[in-house]
This record gives C-alpha cells, structure tokens and sequence, in this order.
C-alpha cells in the first residue's frame, strides 16, 4: 500500500476538526476546582500537535516524491540555459554561480516542477530552469505548474 501526502493531510485535517471540538466543547474557562476537564483541553493540545506532525510528514513526502526533471542536459535553475561547461567545470553566464563538474552534459537533477503540453498533447515534465528555455522555444505549449505539495499529480 502507497501512503500518499493527501492521505496524510486529510488525517492532518481530522485531528485539527478533533482539536476544535474538544476546544469547543471542553475550553470554557474552568468553574470549578479541581477541574474535571483539564486532561480533555490537555488532549486538544496532543491532538493539535497531531496535526502538526501529520502535516510535517506530508510536506516530507511530497517532498520525496517530486520526480527530477531528467531532461539530457543541466540548466542553472534560475536562468536556464545559460550554462557553459569548460574543463569539467560549468558556469552560469547571468548570476556566474559554478559547479564542479560538467551540469551541462548531464541529465538534469532539478526538481520537476512544471508539465509542458505541447500542440500534439505530448506532456514533458521539466524543471523551472528548462522551463524557461522551453518557454522562448515552445509556441502554443501550455505551461502547468505542478503543485509540488500533491506531489504526484497525474
Ligand atoms: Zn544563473
Ligand atoms: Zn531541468
């Protein structure tokens, strides 16, 4: 079985729904002593920390899941193709970040955070870098932003 980060914010959104209720029914400032309730409105926090805990290991898992871009040669991730490799060594030519080691001749690592849908209905994935070149290039293309969050979207 595959656990999905939507499974685990829809459990997220279950404990804070859980947290709310006991708040609701059991946060009223306390009449009596001792007060009967303190360990309810004490499980309203365990259950809101719940939550948090179950959001975190969704945020990991999308995470995890973003697939890398792949395409047959790096980009800078900000600029996109604007990379020259020399000597194993591979400069961008706007911001002139470097990498030791020739990023332009390799497949790219990025993240893919975009899907490209070309006139044909051919559907690429690729990362922002290679979107921005794929825009200059791409006429009538739809660009997707893939929400990173979902992590597996289609
Ligand atoms: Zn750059
Ligand atoms: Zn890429």
């Amino acid at each position: 079985m595959t656990v999905t980060p939507e499974q685990l914010r829809a459990l997220a959104a279950r404990a804070d729904a859980l947290t709310a209720e006991v708040w609701a029914l059991c946060g009223g400032s306390p009449g009596t002593e001792p007060d009967p309730l303190v360990e309810a409105r004490q499980a309203a926090g365990y259950l809101a920390r719940a939550a948090e805990d179950l959001q975190r290991a969704a945020a990991e898992l999308a995470r995890l899941q973003v697939r890398p871009c792949g395409l047959p040669w790096g980009v800078c991730a900000e600029h996109g193709n604007t990379l020259s490799s020399r000597a194993g060594i591979t400069e961008c030519r706007v911001c002139h970040r470097t990498w030791s080691y020739d990023r332009l001749g390799r497949p790219c690592e990025e993240p893919a955070t975009w899907k490209v849908i070309d006139q044909a209905g051919t559907v690429t994935r690729m990362c922002d870098g290679h979107v921005l070149g794929a825009r200059a290039a791409a006429q009538g293309a739809t660009f997707v932003r893939v929400d990173e969050v979902a992590g597996q979207t289609g």
